[in-house]
């Protein structure tokens, strides 16, 4: 592969087993699984196969838990839409400032719509506030939407915690998992949580297939009506080829499931450390001490993430920015600010999002790149001086491990 890919977040490459996988379903294989002809059986079969596949990397009880989606932001919407017509006397939903757009800007639309949204506060490492979450459920809530694993930093969420809360006060719960599933262990059975969503592309499987695990017993209403596809719960008739390599993707994470907490981890911790070593004013967004193994999120301070990128991508290297400028907004990121880091620090942060694909001589490479690309950047700034930098009132924040 040319050059050093560092935003899996972003999406991640196939994994050559799955191509290999679902290569014959496009042509030998082209039946519609619900046909009654062998055709249709035979690809019917790899569904199902695929259907289990997705239930043993979530820990689901069964294999009808698992609905196919188009994609993750299909099965974040149809998860709380589906709650909200299931359950018409309740009008509030919880969620947190620091969700992905496919839950917060439907959260967002719906507000037009005349429900209530509550939008749970993160502190300045990116943690939630329980207080606050249980003095907010009761009756009223139709559903709780809390994200697993945040995409921009990798911070981690207590949602079998806040399952558990939400169950206790008759609320459902569900969560984004999308940045989490295929990089830490899940295992929904031993949990209260009624919904999850994942997505194919976030782990070695192709754009375009998604999951929405639903409980058993769990009230729903689809978002799609039509055919009968997905027991009635998600008409149009599968994505069959994407779905069986979704199955394998969910095979291989498994396996490689120690490899994503150890040797990942290493080259994660070894990336940051190296980059926090070497480059003065920079530091790591985020629960540091409880987040993703393969995400790091350091801010830059006093320059423009988007030019490190710029910069970054003459070397070959791909990372991402934190910064909306491309979307022709001046606002940081919204997870950034929320974490309330100063704009000095949150206009200059990357994300660096590993996988098991990245190599140890990839990550030495960036460490010995980056210092010189920031010196460069920091002589354009205006916030910077000969001595370092200049006096500007939002510079006096700093982060607290704790
Ligand atoms: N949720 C999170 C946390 C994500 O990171 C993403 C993609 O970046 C999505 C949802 C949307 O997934 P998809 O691209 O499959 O719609």
């Amino acid at each position: 592969m040319d050059g050093i890919y560092l935003d899996n977040n972003a999406t991640t490459r196939v994994d050559e087993a799955v191509v290999a996988a679902m290569l014959p379903y496009f042509t030998e294989q082209f039946g519609n699984p619900s046909s009654l002809h062998s055709f249709g059986n035979k690809v019917g079969l790899a569904v199902k196969k695929a259907r289990l596949q997705v239930q043993e990397l979530l820990g689901a009880e069964h294999e009808s838990e698992i609905i196919f989606t188009s994609c993750g932001t299909e099965s974040d919407s149809t998860a709380i839409l589906s709650s909200l017509k299931a359950f018409p006397e309740r009008r509030e939903i919880i969620t947190t400032t620091v969700e992905h757009p496919a839950v917060l800007s439907l959260c967002q639309y719906l507000e037009k719509e005349g429900y209530k949204v509550h939008y749970l506060k993160v502190d300045g490492n990116g943690r939630l506030d329980l207080g606050e979450y249980s003095r907010l459920l009761n009756e009223r809530i139709a559903i709780v939407s809390v994200m697993w694993a945040n995409n921009e930093t990798g911070t981690l969420f207590p949602v079998m915690e806040m399952a558990e809360m939400a169950h206790a006060a008759g609320v459902l719960f569900h969560t984004d998992a999308v940045q989490a599933v295929g990089k830490m262990p899940i295992d929904l059975k031993n949990t209260k949580i009624d919904m999850l969503s994942l997505s194919g592309h976030k782990l070695h499987a192709p754009k375009g297939v998604g999951v929405l695990y639903l409980r058993r017993g769990v009230r729903f209403r689809p978002l799609l009506r039509g055919g009968h596809q997905e027991r009635g719960r998600r008409a149009g008739t599968e994505n069959t080829a994407s779905i069986i390599g979704l199955g394998k993707a969910c095979e291989l994470a498994l396996d490689a499931m120690v490899f994503e907490n150890t040797e990942v981890r290493r080259l994660r911790d070894r990336l940051e450390a190296g980059i926090l070593a070497t480059v003065p004013r920079s530091f790591a967004t985020g629960d540091v001490k409880n987040r993703l193994p393969n995400t790091s999120n350091i801010a830059f301070e006093f320059i423009e993430g988007e030019a490190i990128l710029l910069l970054l991508n003459k070397f070959g290297i791909a990372a991402s920015s934190g910064s909306a400028c491309t979307s022709g907004s001046l606002e940081p990121s919204h997870v950034m600010r929320a974490m309330g880091i100063p704009y000095t620090a949150a206009h200059g942060t990357i994300r660096f999002s590993l996988s098991r694909y990245t190599t140890e001589a990839e990550i030495d490479r960036v460490i010995q790149v980056l210092p010189q690309i920031v010196a460069q950047l920091r002589t354009l700034s205006p916030y910077w001086g000969e001595n370092g930098p200049v006096e500007s009132p939002e510079q006096s924040f700093s982060p607290v491990y704790a």
